[in-house]
């Protein structure tokens, strides 16, 4: 008996080491956690930042949470910060996902692993693990709301073959997200049929992504970009039917260049309008009929993976993925955890967002 207590003592202790990568997985315990997000100006990565924050201090982190303003250099700098105040695990939501790469060798070097949150890292071998939505789904969702919404699709997605000759514009994100090309990719797979076979016209001429394309998602670029549109495609009397939008905050500005056009009264109604991030201002743009969908990405998900693969990681374990092949960052493919994204529109808007917790009556009032 004393020989089997005694080796199982001794596998016991090697157990509890073995696997556990660079050194003993107690040693992580408290360890510091740097998380680097964009920006304040959109509330979504507000909820993302206090939602990573907490999961980490739940599981006994400490966290250095930092808004880089939409700077670049504020985020470099942010990030470098961070690995000299000694973090085990960086998990950064990119402003430029380019912009990184001397911190993500300067990462690799001192053994600190990094999670890319939401947005892909690109360009560097450095990074470890990739969460994020379905990118590519968000997009088709777009495309496909936008055409129910037009009435080209009815609600079970089928054609209703009523509809010919419709005018619609067409956004997309920053250049410099790989998000961005995907959203517009997705959207625009979905959306080319229509607009061979003459259901969708797309008056501007302006349907390749860089035409598109709007610098780190600013919703005063998407206005200004949709007053000159109207002022160039539309001052004959032609109506716009459909704005494709891939982000809530720049619905909003396109929203407020169209009514400053005329649009939202009685004889001229907004045209279809589409989103995502599903904020709180633009659900209750939707309540009110103005804005008509958004994609619903649940931040808490994002949140409680990316704490989860870091934890998995500062305990010698592997994350967990579902994807291997989708999000190649020009240097490798990075492992991922992907969720789905959900349609919102004024008619589901309660049971997806209330009765999930996700916001309360109150918030959307
Ligand atoms: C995110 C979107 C967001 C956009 C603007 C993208 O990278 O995936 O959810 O709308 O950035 O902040």
């Amino acid at each position: 008996i004393g020989l089997a207590l005694s080796l199982a003592a001794c596998s016991g202790g090697r157990g509890a080491t073995s696997g556990s990568g660079s050194d003993a997985a107690g040693s992580n315990k408290g360890a510091l956690v740097g998380v680097a997000m964009p920006t304040k100006v959109s509330e979504r990565w507000i909820k993302d930042g206090n939602a990573v924050k907490k999961d980490l201090e739940a599981k006994g982190y400490k966290v250095d949470l930092e808004y880089a303003d939409n700077k670049i250099p504020t985020q470099t700098q942010q990030v470098s910060n961070m690995i000299t105040k000694g973090a085990k695990v960086l998990i950064i939501a990119s402003i430029d996902g380019g912009s990184l790469s001397d911190q993500l060798d300067a990462a690799a070097k001192a053994g600190i692993k990094v999670i890319s949150y939401d947005r892909l890292l690109t360009g560097d071998k450095n990074v470890d693990y990739y969460v994020s939505f379905d990118n590519y789904k968000v997009g088709v969702d777009q495309a496909n709301s936008l055409l129910t919404g037009l009435g080209v699709l009815d609600k079970d997605g089928k054609k209703t073959g009523s509809k010919k000759g419709l005018n619609i514009e067409l956004f997309a994100g920053s250049p410099d997200d790989n998000n961005a090309t995907f959203f517009f990719n997705g959207a625009m797979a979905t959306l080319k049929p229509y607009i061979a076979d003459g259901t969708l016209k797309v008056l501007s001429g302006q349907t390749g992504f860089t035409q598109a394309a709007t610098l780190q998602w600013d919703p005063a670029t998407a206005k200004a970009r949709m007053q000159n549109l109207v002022a160039k495609s539309y001052s004959n009397g032609a109506t716009l039917n459909g704005v494709l939008s891939p982000y809530d905050g720049m619905s909003i500005g396109i929203i407020s260049a169209l009514q400053g056009a005329g649009y939202g009264t009685g004889s001229k109604p907004l045209p279809t309008i589409t989103g995502q991030d599903a904020e709180a201002a633009s659900v209750k743009s939707i309540v009110a009929g103005e804005q008509y969908s958004t994609i619903y990405k649940d931040t808490r998900k994002l949140a409680t993976e990316s704490v989860s693969m870091a934890d998995d990681l500062l305990n010698g374990k592997k994350p967990e993925v579902n994807d291997t092949k989708s999000y190649d960052n020009k240097v490798k493919v990075v492992p991922t955890y992907l969720f789905q994204p959900t349609v919102v529109t004024k008619d589901n808007y309660k049971s997806v967002l209330i009765d999930s917790g996700y916001y309360t009556e109150a918030d959307l009032k």
